[in-house]
């Protein structure tokens, strides 16, 4: 089911959540798609209560992201947060 949500690229946007990422570095990580314009974000939240944040990822990050599970899928997740 689609979520409204405010988006960087257009504003308040339903999206559609691709993926429920592993928790990283006290983070936890969800991969959505933007159904204004078809990009992909992953949406950075911590369970403190401080508001999430988008960060755009390539669809070819994404992909890869949705084909890989368990380990894989953390290593994956780890390189690319470490450059937030
Ligand atoms: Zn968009």
């Amino acid at each position: 089911m689609p979520e409204l949500n405010n988006l960087p690229c257009c504003g308040p946007t339903e999206t559609a959540q691709l993926k429920e990422l592993p928790h990283a570095f006290g983070y936890d990580f969800d991969l959505h798609q933007c159904l204004g314009c078809g990009r992909t974000f992953i949406y950075v939240w911590s369970n403190a209560g401080a508001a999430g944040a988008w960060e755009w990822v390539p669809e070819s990050t994404a992909q890869a992201m949705i084909d890989a599970e368990g380990e894989d899928l953390l290593s994956l997740l780890r390189d690319w947060a470490k450059e937030l």
